[in-house]
């Protein structure tokens, strides 16, 4: 039988990935350097932090006011209304916590928001049965558990994990093999790598924390088998691709999805146009 790998657009190898939590005022910061590398973050907003934040001199949070501005071009997520321990609270207050995160932020912003990322990493089988119920497509945890340090796209989009944190020992290794190593020479792969990385930009109190993601930065970008999405690009793009129809013995491909999708057979990249049917 044959084997597709799956690819990203334009027949891209590889992604990066940026997701970050809590809407602190450092963020400012650090959309300036993804923006001077022409990459995309994704921002987790407890948006009650926003709201609490409008009233004070100097707040640790970005006001709600500000946001739309602050996170231009980028994707802004879900993070709970209060940053709650979600598994801990009753079904109705759980489900409140995800609704009115949602709809604050959505009223804010005037985008729709898809993604969320759990406070504190924090879930049970309710909390994803209420994101399910409120719309929500991914939610990323930060337990590390077992997938850490791999460049796998994710499966369960409810439970995904990253790659690493951003003060991971193993950053700039990972950032060597992401760059050095091709996937389309292992052709059991089922998708190209993705490199995701997470963290919270207070987590940057001294410059050669600065200085340390802007190298990380600076390595990854600009190249061109790497693709640059948000979180909510790369799910989307992932579920054209999950989308696509295929004969019994694969030879037959139809993608029904607005987008173009990318794929490799034997090592080789193809090309199956939004609307098209290839036959190989
Ligand atoms: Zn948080």
């Amino acid at each position: 039988m044959k084997h597709y790998m799956m690819l990203f657009p334009e027949g891209k190898t590889k992604a990066v990935t940026f997701s970050y939590d809590d809407a602190i005022q450092s963020d400012k910061r650090f959309i300036e350097l993804l923006n001077k590398y022409d990459l995309k973050g994704s921002f987790n907003i407890s948006s009650n932090m926003c709201i609490e934040a409008e009233g004070q001199e100097n707040p640790r949070n970005i006001k709600l006011s500000e946001i739309k501005e602050a996170y231009k071009g980028h994707e802004i997520a879900s993070h709970g209304f209060t940053h709650p321990h979600l598994d801990r609270l009753p079904l109705e207050a759980m489900s409140y916590e995800i609704y009115q995160d949602r709809l604050t932020l959505e009223k804010a912003t005037g985008q729709i928001v898809k993604g969320f990322v759990y406070p504190y990493g924090n879930y049970n089988a309710d909390t994803i049965a209420a994101l399910r119920l409120n719309g929500l497509v991914y939610a990323r945890t930060c337990i590390g558990f077992p997938k850490y340090h791999e460049f796998d796209v994710p499966e369960n989009w409810l439970e995904m994990d990253t790659t690493c944190h951003h003060s991971d020992k193993r950053l700039f290794d990972l950032a060597d093999t992401f760059i050095n190593e091709d996937p389309l020479r292992n052709w059991h792969r089922k998708t190209g790598f993705l490199f995701s990385i997470w963290g919270h930009t207070y987590e940057f109190d001294k410059e050669e924390e600065w200085e340390r993601i802007e190298k990380l930065m600076s390595i990854v970008s600009n190249r061109s088998e790497v693709w640059y999405p948000t979180t909510i690009e790369l799910y989307n793009y992932v579920q054209a691709y999950n989308s696509l129809v295929y004969s019994v013995d694969m030879s037959v491909i139809t993608n029904n999805s607005a987008y173009d999708i990318w794929l490799a057979k034997d090592g080789k990249p193809f090309v199956v146009e939004s609307g098209k049917t290839v036959r190989l």
